[in-house]
Parts: C-alpha cells; sequence; structure tokens
C-alpha cells in the first residue's frame, strides 16, 4: 500500500533536514573557531588589557585631544605617500606584498589605540574577533577561487565585445596623482552607493548585507565581515562600468590603499574627531549611524569611501549635537547567529529570523499567589 505524503509533511521534512544541515556545519566550524579564539584573540586581547588604565588616566587631557584630531589625516596623509612610492617604479610582486605589509603594521597600531581612546568601551569585549578571522579567510578563499575569476572573465568578455579601447582618452591623465586618486574614488563610490543602497532597500539583497549588520560592536577590523555572495552583484553592477573607466594601475593601486584605510577608520572603535571630514568622508561618526539598529538611522550614510553622494541623493545623516548609540546590530531580527558557518548559511533561511521576530510573545504564565 504506498502513502502519499501531504505538501505540509514534505515541506516540514525539507526544513529538518535544512535545520540539520545548519547543525552539522556549526559543529564542524565551530572548533575552528574556538582555536582561533584560543591561539589568537584571547592572547592579543590579554596584551591589550594593559592599557586600560593608562586610557581613564588620559581621559580629558589635551594628549588625548590631540590624538583625536591628528590619527585620521595622519594615516590618509602616510597611506597616498606610501602608496605614490610603492608604485614608483609601476605596479609588480613586491608592491603587492608591500601593501600587505603595510596593513599589518597598521593593524598593530590601531589596536592599541582602540583601546587607548575607545568611542565605546562595551565595544572593547570582543568574541566575535575569531568569527571576523575565519569570514576573512573564507571571503579571500571564496573571492580567489570563484569571484575574482568569475569577474575578471565577465569583465573582459563584455569590455572586448564593446571595445578594448573605449574610456582610454577620457582619464584625465595630466591631473595631479593625487587628484586622480580621489577622482577615482568619487566615480567608484557613485556605483558603490547605489549597490549598497539597493541592499538596504530591496528584501531579497538585504539578506545577504544583513550579515555585515549582525555585527553588535564596530572596530577596525569588522570591515571585513560580509557574505562573499554580496560581491557577486558587483560584477555587473560595480565592476563593468568602473572597467571603461580606464585610470592607470598606479591610481588604482593607491585608490585601492586609500579605500582601505578609509574602511578600517569608518569601523574603528577609535574616538576620533574628524570635524569638516565627516562631511566628505564615509566616517566613524556617520558609519556609527549606519549600523543603528534603528532603520531611519541605518537607511542613511551608504557611501564607502566618500559621503558626497548621500548629501546629493538625500540619504546622508549627522545630527548636530548628537552622538550615535554604541546599541548597534540588526533591528527587528531574533536569533541571528553569530557562528562563522551560521553566518554563511544565514541569508538562505533568513526569513525564520524575521518569521520569529513577527511571532507574538508568549503571554507570562499565571504566577501562583503567595
Ligand atoms: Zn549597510
Ligand atoms: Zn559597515
Amino acid at each position: 500500500m504506498s502513502v502519499v505524503q501531504s505538501p505540509e509533511t514534505n515541506l516540514n521534512v525539507l526544513k529538518s533536514l535544512w535545520t540539520w544541515i545548519v547543525r552539522t556545519t556549526e559543529r564542524v566550524f565551530q572548533p575552528i573557531e574556538n582555536l582561533f579564539y584560543v591561539l589568537v584573540v584571547k592572547q592579543i586581547s590579554a596584551a591589550l588589557d594593559r592599557i586600560d588604565p593608562l586610557s581613564h588616566r588620559i581621559e580629558g587631557t589635551l594628549f588625548k585631544k590631540i590624538l583625536q584630531v591628528t590619527l585620521y589625516p595622519l594615516f590618509m596623509a602616510a597611506t597616498l605617500v606610501i602608496g605614490f612610492q610603492l608604485v614608483r617604479n609601476g605596479y609588480t610582486s613586491q608592491t603587492f606584498l608591500a601593501s600587505i605589509g603595510m596593513y599589518l603594521i597598521y593593524g598593530a597600531i590601531w589596536m592599541p589605540l582602540e583601546r587607548l581612546i575607545p568611542f565605546s568601551r562595551k565595544w572593547l569585549k570582543n568574541p566575535d574577533g575569531s568569527t571576523d578571522i575565519m569570514l576573512l579567510f573564507g571571503n579571500k578563499l571564496c573571492g580567489d577561487w570563484i569571484i575574482v575569476p568569475l569577474q575578471l572573465a565577465t569583465i573582459a568578455i563584455v569590455v572586448q565585445q564593446i571595445s578594448p579601447t573605449i574610456g582610454q582618452s577620457i582619464w584625465p591623465s595630466a591631473l595631479p596623482g593625487v587628484a586622480q586618486v580621489f577622482l577615482l574614488l568619487v566615480i567608484n563610490d557613485f556605483f558603490r552607493y547605489w549597490y549598497h543602497r539597493w541592499m538596504h532597500e530591496n528584501s531579497f539583497m538585504w539578506r545577504w548585507h544583513a550579515v555585515h549588520h549582525s555585527s553588535e560592536r564596530l572596530y577596525w577590523f569588522n570591515g571585513t565581515r560580509s557574505h562573499p555572495l554580496e560581491r557577486v552583484g558587483h560584477i555587473l553592477l560595480w565592476s563593468i562600468p568602473l572597467a571603461f573607466v580606464k585610470a592607470p594601475v598606479e591610481i588604482v593601486f593607491v585608490s585601492y590603499l586609500m579605500s582601505r584605510t578609509i574602511g578600517r577608520f569608518q569601523h574603528t572603535n577609535m574616538d576620533v574627531i574628524l570635524g569638516p571630514f565627516d562631511f566628505i568622508f564615509s566616517s566613524p561618526k556617520n558609519h556609527r549611524y549606519h549600523h543603528s539598529k534603528n532603520i531611519t538611522e541605518g537607511n542613511t550614510n551608504y557611501g564607502g569611501d566618500i559621503i558626497l553622494w548621500d548629501l546629493l541623493f538625500g540619504t546622508f545623516y549627522l545630527p548636530k549635537g548628537k552622538q550615535p548609540s554604541d546599541d548597534i546590530g540588526i533591528g527587528g531580527v531574533v536569533n541571528y547567529p553569530k557562528s562563522f558557518a551560521g553566518l554563511m548559511l544565514a541569508p538562505f533561511h533568513h526569513g525564520s529570523f524575521q518569521e520569529q521576530a513577527k511571532a507574538p510573545v508568549p503571554a507570562p504564565s499565571p504566577q501562583p499567589a503567595e
């Protein structure tokens, strides 16, 4: 006798199978994540703990104020100078290796500085540090093996089909190098702005970008927290238009470095004061509003490197005389995963977190009278 299962039963079987896949993947990756925590994050954290007494001591001093106002322009200028130095003889493999070394040194400086002048002491606790390291490696592997080859092949085919020479005569090579770098940042950010805005305003796209917003604290390294598939959209919406802007490779390299430095500061926990730079760059202060749980604040300041397009398209948000809250994350969801594997799989069942959020809170059971 054959048993015909109802569609509802089939759906429940599929749901159970999916839950099993999620749990098993989490069980496989969790020990690696724990190992990273014990070997790297915990050790660095223990070393940095020694800075805390000094941090309290410099509170309200002129020394702290000097650090707050000088760090941002200092690192931006240093990135420009070092960047142009690295490509003075063209772009070579040494240029690439030196740029990695440069960010390792920058990171080693930023970590103690975040302890010394933190915007939020709550954000100094780092239970998610190992998850972010795993996400960096995961993104790197996925990028190197799948996304970048796919991106390059698509660009090559499209550019070849349309015209390999288009754009060459348009780029203003006669301008000073610094001006060309900023021009490229402005053009790049136009595409980045609209892609980022679309990810916030479209529910299908939001599920991928939610991984970036799942962080409950901001610090220099968590700009790397994103889902690798978020980058697939870059191929059509971002990389191809940029491929027609044929800036010299040296300019592309220096603007890439500038973008990295801006990105690290954008997420930093250093309590830096930017003044007028808050109206030029995607700064720590305006990006903290972008990570707000409150959607009216969160759906603002989409700029990746600069804030010009937000100013022009009406999404700039920087209220005067107010500081952004340090209570950040995704508003309106519950039980959003925190582990590497959980975050990788989260976009595939994003609805379940929303469903839980919508589900009515059960009424408390009546307490017996004492
Ligand atoms: Zn965002
Ligand atoms: Zn961010």
